[in-house]
């Protein structure tokens, strides 16, 4: 028997904390523009885990991204500093979260196994070596 892994992740200003247990159940990256507008980086890179596997605490706000007639889809976010992203993708990725991997800030966290709508990348990005990329046809 080995123990269940339990990892704590938080915002930047540390009032929204996470607390997951267990392995991921996928990790992956997306190139998106939706992603690159929300994390105004390059890319998301998000852990999805079975919802009774994750613990929130703390304030947050939640964006229906895909509009009200969507509920089942939104970010979550600390309404403090922004950061600390979590969410839900209806049956895009079904019965789990995902969280902002950045918010364990963690270098030995499980790389993505996957990343997303490549086409739309910055067009200086270099194709990673040790993950396949999925254009936006395949995403
Ligand atoms: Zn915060
Ligand atoms: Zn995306």
């Amino acid at each position: 028997m080995h123990e269940t892994t339990i990892r704590h992740g938080r915002c930047d200003c540390g009032n929204l904390r996470f607390t997951v247990k267990g392995e991921p159940v996928h990790v992956h990256a997306c190139t998106c523009t939706q992603c690159q507008r929300s994390t105004g980086s390059v890319m998301s890179y998000s852990a999805w885990f079975p919802v009774d596997m994750v613990t929130i605490e703390g304030p947050y706000t939640l964006h229906h991204h895909r509009g009200p007639e969507h509920p089942e889809r939104f970010r979550g976010f600390c309404p403090t500093c922004g950061t600390g992203r979590f969410f839900q993708s209806g049956a895009a990725f079904p019965d789990t979260i995902g969280l902002a991997v950045g918010s364990f800030a963690d270098p030995a966290f499980p790389p993505p196994s996957f990343v997303l709508y490549w086409d739309d990348r910055p067009a200086w990005l270099g194709e990673p070596e040790a993950v396949p990329v999925r254009g936006q046809s395949e995403a």
